[in-house]
C-alpha cells in the first residue's frame, strides 16, 4: 500500500537536498520518478528545485488549478514515486489530488515544505498534509543564533525582523532563518 509522506523542517533543513537524494536513488535503480515544485518560489526560477549546495534539477510547477493527479496518471511509464517540494504553498485540492495519487494509483507521495510560517502560523498546504498525511516526519537544523533546534523562520527585512505583513511575498528582499522559539521571539541581533 502506497502512501503519503510529509516531511516539514524550517528554512534550511535540507529539504531539496532530500528530495534530489531520494529521485537519485529511485532512478539508480532505473525506477522514473516525477517532481513537483509549487509555482510560488521566491528563491529561483519557476519549476526548478535548487539545493543550497548547489544542485538543481527541473520539477513540474504546481499552480492553483494544475491537474497534478492527470499529470501523474497519464504519464508513461507508471513512476515510482512521486516528489514534491514547497508544500506548504500548495492549496486544499493539490494536496486532495496527492491524496487521490496514493489511494488510486498506489503511488506513493513524499510531500517537503516548512510547517510554519514567519507569523508562525500554519501555512494553507501543511495544513492539509498534516490533516492527510500516512506519515510525518520532522527534518531537524539548528537555530541561526543559539545550539537549540529550529523550529521557526524568521523574517529580517533590512536586518529587522518582522511580525507582521502577507505570509508570501514575490520578489521581495526580505531574508528568512531557522530560528528556535527563544531567538523567533528575542532575536540577538
Ligand atoms: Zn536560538
Amino acid at each position: 500500500m502506497a502512501q503519503l509522506f510529509f516531511k516539514y523542517g524550517a528554512m534550511n533543513s535540507g529539504k531539496s537536498i532530500e528530495i534530489l537524494k531520494v529521485a537519485h536513488n529511485y532512478e539508480e535503480q532505473n525506477k522514473p520518478v516525477l517532481i513537483f515544485t509549487s509555482a510560488i518560489d521566491n528563491r529561483d526560477e519557476v519549476g526548478y528545485i535548487s539545493s543550497r549546495i548547489g544542485l538543481r534539477r527541473q520539477a513540474i510547477p504546481i499552480m492553483e488549478n494544475t491537474d497534478i493527479y492527470g499529470i501523474v496518471s497519464r504519464h508513461d511509464p507508471k513512476p515510482y514515486c512521486v516528489l514534491v517540494d514547497e508544500c506548504q504553498f500548495l492549496n486544499k485540492d493539490n494536496i486532495l489530488q496527492l491524496v487521490r495519487i496514493v489511494d488510486e494509483l498506489d503511488i506513493p507521495v513524499m510531500g517537503f515544505g516548512l510547517k510554519n510560517d514567519f507569523q508562525n502560523e500554519l501555512f494553507e498546504g501543511s495544513r492539509f498534509m498534516l490533516i492527510y498525511a500516512d506519515k510525518i516526519e520532522e527534518m531537524k537544523t539548528i537555530c541561526w543564533f543559539c545550539e537549540r533546534k529550529a523550529t521557526m523562520n524568521l523574517r529580517l527585512k533590512d536586518g529587522k525582523p518582522v511580525y507582521t505583513g502577507e505570509q508570501i511575498v514575490i520578489g521581495g528582499n526580505d531574508t528568512y532563518f531557522p530560528v528556535c522559539r527563544k531567538c523567533h521571539t528575542n532575536p540577538p541581533l
